[in-house]
């Protein structure tokens, strides 16, 4: 990475604190990251500077806000190689975006005995919404099995996906056991069968390039909050011609073209999708974390992290009791590891934890299909970001053992 020694950590003024008396370990960015102080400061600038409702007003503020607020779709387009700026929808984040593409767009489209594949080791967010519009339209789900190391499994894909299945939508990292999924042979795969493929990038956006084009898509979602951009931000987005079918979720002011007492038209996409006042400062701040972001390059935070975890996977496995969820490989963990102290309850571990400042996750990380799967309630997850170091991955070892010394 550019900044040799991990420098970045001073662009993060959150990481620079005591927590219980030991200085923070913070390894729950697959939750949410930390932000940089160009996006903190973004935020305040704004308020201070350029407060003013988008794309109405002819006054300066109202023109600033606006240009400012438009110009992170340009920064979105490069950052996943899309095609257009107005391919990219602003949202709250990947629950909404995986909403709307259910509702406005699947739900259309699919007929009673349509089929639309899952896997077992989906976010709620990628389940819940489908299974509401299978409620709706009569549709069926489907779910693909994984293999060894977590991912998809592309033998049973194959079985799977068929004339039937109309939508595949899969994470392209799972948020528990940190595989990285084949997306480019799934979305043939599903292109094959006339079916198209959705991507929840939640947890690939922020570690990896991921290039909508290169890996033949149709739609994709992701949060702000986890690519060091603010809460309450995130991105849908599609390919023109399915936006252009797909209908909007919120009706109202700044969507619409014209209004008549019985009938109302709407703006083209992406705009018709964003009804009411918007996010401005939020949208505008995410343009400052991608930035940040492309500075340093998602092709060497990916190498950071795995570096990281061929680091630290050998060291916690070493751990008596230590019980790895996913791959032995830690090339095939994308930042991610879950895990279980044999004995222990993940939060117990957690709360050990924390009392030496090593901040983890623990719970069924809103996976409950996948923990069933692999017969368990919960699991303990440690997940690393840009900002995390060796040293951080060697407090974490430290913590486990004490807390595995502790509970003997
Ligand atoms: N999908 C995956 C894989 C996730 O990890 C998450 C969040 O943890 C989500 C979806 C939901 O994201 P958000 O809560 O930002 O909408």
């Amino acid at each position: 990475m550019d900044k040799k020694k991990n420098d970045f950590r001073a662009d993060f003024k959150i990481l620079d604190q005591k927590v219980n008396g030991e200085p923070l370990v913070y390894l729950d960015n697959a939750a949410t990251t930390q932000k940089p102080q160009a996006v903190i400061e973004s935020l305040v600038d704004y308020y201070e500077h350029d407060n003013a409702n988008v794309h109405r007003g002819v006054h300066t503020l109202a023109q600033r806000a606006t240009q400012a607020y438009e110009a992170t779709r340009q920064k979105v387009k490069e950052l996943i190689n899309a095609d257009s700026e107005r391919e990219v929808v602003y949202t709250k984040g990947t629950t909404e975006s995986l909403n709307w593409i259910a509702r406005g767009y699947a739900q259309k489209i699919l007929q009673p005995g349509d089929e639309i594949v899952l896997s077992y080791a989906e976010h709620h967010s990628n389940i819940v919404p489908w299974q509401q519009v299978c409620e709706k339209t009569g549709a069926k789900l489907v779910y693909l099995d994984l293999n060894t190391d977590g991912q998809v499994d592309l033998e049973n894909a194959k079985q799977l996906i068929n004339e039937k299945t109309k939508i595949v939508s899969l994470a392209q990292v799972s948020n528990v056991l940190g595989a990285v999924n084949p997306i480019k042979e799934l979305a043939q795969l599903a292109h094959k069968n006339g079916a198209i493929m959705v991507v929840d990038g939640a947890q690939s956006v922020p570690h990896m390039p991921v290039d909508v084009k290169e890996l033949d898509i149709d739609f994709l979602a992701f949060s702000g909050h986890k690519i060091l951009g603010p809460t309450g931000t995130g991105i849908l987005w599609g390919k023109l011609e399915l936006l252009n079918q797909m209908s909007p979720l919120d009706f109202g002011g700044e969507m619409i073209d014209f209004v008549e007492l019985e009938h109302s038209t709407f703006k083209e996409v992406p705009w018709k999708f964003e009804g009411g006042t918007q996010n401005i400062a939020g949208v505008i701040a995410l343009g400052k974390a991608i930035d940040y972001l492309q500075a340093v390059g998602l092709a060497n935070i990916a190498q950071h992290e795995t570096e990281l975890m061929e680091y630290v996977l050998p060291k916690l496995q070493a751990i008596d009791g230590f019980e790895l969820y996913g791959s032995a490989d830690p090339a095939k963990h994308a930042g991610i590891i879950s895990f279980n102290l044999a004995g222990l309850h993940p939060h117990d571990t957690a709360t050990a934890l924390d009392m030496e400042g090593v901040a983890i996750r623990a719970g069924h990380h809103c996976a409950q299909p996948l923990m069933k799967k692999l017969q368990i309630a919960a699991s303990a997850r440690a997940s690393f970001y840009l900002y995390n170091t060796k040293e951080d991955a060697d407090k974490l070892v430290e913590a486990l053992i004490k807390t595995r010394e502790f509970f003997r």
